[in-house]
């Protein structure tokens, strides 16, 4: 029998930017470093990023995509609408989520066919370590967050310390931390504060899944969160590999290669920050998937132009809501008129290039909803922030920001709340003096924003180091690869001597 040499790894990303972007990163990273990575997703999905695969494969990497249809008429979506980001409401995500449940059983003939060695698939698929267990080949957990957001949710789950609290606003620390966090639990997930739920019983099987995998893989690195790195370990008896920054990671690999992507044209926002002075620019991003309320938007204008400081802002409209009356409309469209006229902001809609934007000169801070991603992208450029964490594990993230890593500047104190952008109402708005004071503490010269600074510049450099040639990351990478070869190797002599 003939040994296949190379290694065959197939990666299911969940359809949603914060999952899919980090996930291509890494099959991109893999394929780099010898591996060969074919990528499962649906048609539109396909679509956001054929581009980095095509030309990575034209310059020699093993690297495809494999696309499968999306059954959107079966589920009662228009066609294309396949990716979390584009679900404008509750009902539309979980189409989507029936779509792609209907996609399981034709997924786990692919991993067959495909000749899989290993499978790296998003945490949402719990599934996929069955599959993994039936073929006889290792499952990779991908979490698609920092190691601190899943030992707190850990601890939390088990622990259950907001349990008999005498109100939702006091404040319990996290049992069997390296530290100390303090949180109250309306910034627990709603879900997660109530204990009879679906919810709760799927990630009941997610968090059961990710102890039966193989290992588990994470966007971070040693250096940013070595204690909690260190926890994961030893509380999960999973092994576990940081390969992270990885959007820093394979954009640096890319970088004056002939095969770059050139823009022919400069577009309008470059202009326009190419006219602004050295980390004068605040970019304000609340991720890939929110859509704040008209009453939040207008008092974040208020706060950003009553801050007197330069601003990028990415603003996602919501559709069809009662709330996105006329006067929203015209308001936004004056306050963008007003802004461009007096130089001060600059408002791009829906869609922001968000990496190009963090790694220009101009930008000196961004205001962020704590998604990891977005943490990672501008940590790995130096930047400080603002924290503004709105659902999921992004409170645990800002705690990680503001209190451990201290490159975080809170911008509503008091009491908030962990909601989906769509339940967000009146009583959740953050008023403009608070939006104000904090772009104030980032944006100006006071020796809180200069500390913080130097620290995020640290961290950066931590993290370039990290993926270079002998970097931890770098290291963890190459000593996966060859961990899952070895594997390979005698999965393939022990199957070779039965056939004998
Ligand atoms: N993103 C982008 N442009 C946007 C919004 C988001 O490129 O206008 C990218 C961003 O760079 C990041 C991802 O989408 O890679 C968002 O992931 P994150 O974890 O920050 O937040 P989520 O969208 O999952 O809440």
């Amino acid at each position: 029998m003939k040994m296949e040499s190379q290694l065959n790894i197939i990666f299911l990303p969940y359809p949603t930017p914060g999952h899919m972007i980090p996930m291509v990163d890494s099959a991109r990273l893999f394929a780099r470093h010898g591996a060969s990575s074919t990528i499962i997703t649906t048609p539109a999905n396909a679509s956001t990023f054929q581009k980095a695969i095509d030309t990575d494969f034209e310059l020699g990497y093993s690297i495809r995509i494999h696309v499968i249809p999306f059954p959107a008429s079966q589920v009662g979506l228009p066609e294309g609408v396949e990716n979390i980001k584009d679900a404008a409401s509750l009902e539309i995500m979980s189409k989507i989520g029936r779509g792609l449940y209907m996609l399981r059983d034709q997924i786990v003939v692919l991993f067959h066919d495909l000749n899989a060695d290993c499978l790296v698939t998003d945490m949402l698929y719990p599934w996929t370590v069955d599959s993994a267990e039936k073929l006889g080949i290792p499952r990779l957990y991908f979490y698609s967050s920092s190691y601190f957001s899943s030992c707190a949710n850990h601890s939390v789950r088990k622990n259950r310390p907001h349990d008999g609290l005498e109100s939702d606003t006091c404040k319990f620390s996290i049992p069997d931390l390296p530290h100390k966090i303090e949180m109250t639990a309306l910034q627990l997930e709603e879900w997660k504060r109530t204990k009879s739920d679906t919810n709760a019983q799927f990630f009941d099987a997610v968090y059961e899944a990710e102890k039966r995998s193989y290992g588990a893989l994470y966007n971070s690195f040693h250096e940013l969160e070595s204690d909690y790195e260190e926890h994961y370990k030893s509380t999960m008896g999973i092994k576990v590999w940081s390969i992270g920054p990885v959007a820093a990671w394979i954009n640096n690999t890319i970088k004056g290669q002939k095969h770059d992507h050139v823009e022919e044209l400069e577009p309008e926002w470059l202009k326009w920050l190419n006219s602004m002075k050295n980390d004068s620019v605040l970019y304000v991003s609340f991720g890939s998937l929110t859509r704040l309320p008209n009453a939040q938007l207008v008092e974040i204008a208020h706060g950003l132009e009553n801050s007197g400081h330069n601003f990028i802002w990415v603003i996602r409209k919501r559709e069809n809501d009662d709330d996105d009356d006329d006067d929203g409309d015209s308001f936004l469209h004056d306050f963008e008129v007003r802004m461009r006229e007096g130089n001060q902001g600059y408002i791009i809609w829906n869609w922001a290039p968000q990496l190009r934007i963090l790694e220009h000169s101009s930008i000196g801070g961004i205001v962020t909803h704590c998604g990891w991603n977005s943490i990672l992208e501008s940590l790995s450029v130096g930047l400080p922030m603002i924290t503004w964490p709105l659902f999921a594990e992004q409170f645990y993230n800002e705690k990680l920001l503001v209190d451990m890593l201290k490159i975080g500047v809170a911008a509503a104190a008091g009491v908030k709340e962990n909601k989906l952008w769509m339940n967000l109402g009146e009583e959740d708005v953050v008023k403009r003096d608070m939006i104000t004071n904090a772009v104030k503490v980032l944006m100006g010269s006071g020796e809180e924003s200069m500390e913080m600074r130097k620290r995020a510049k640290k961290l950066s450099d931590a993290g370039k180091k990290a993926t270079e040639e002998g970097g931890t990351s770098y290291n963890n990478l190459i000593q996966l690869i060859d961990e899952l070869k070895s594997f390979k190797l005698s999965r393939e002599v022990s199957k070779s001597k039965l056939e004998n």
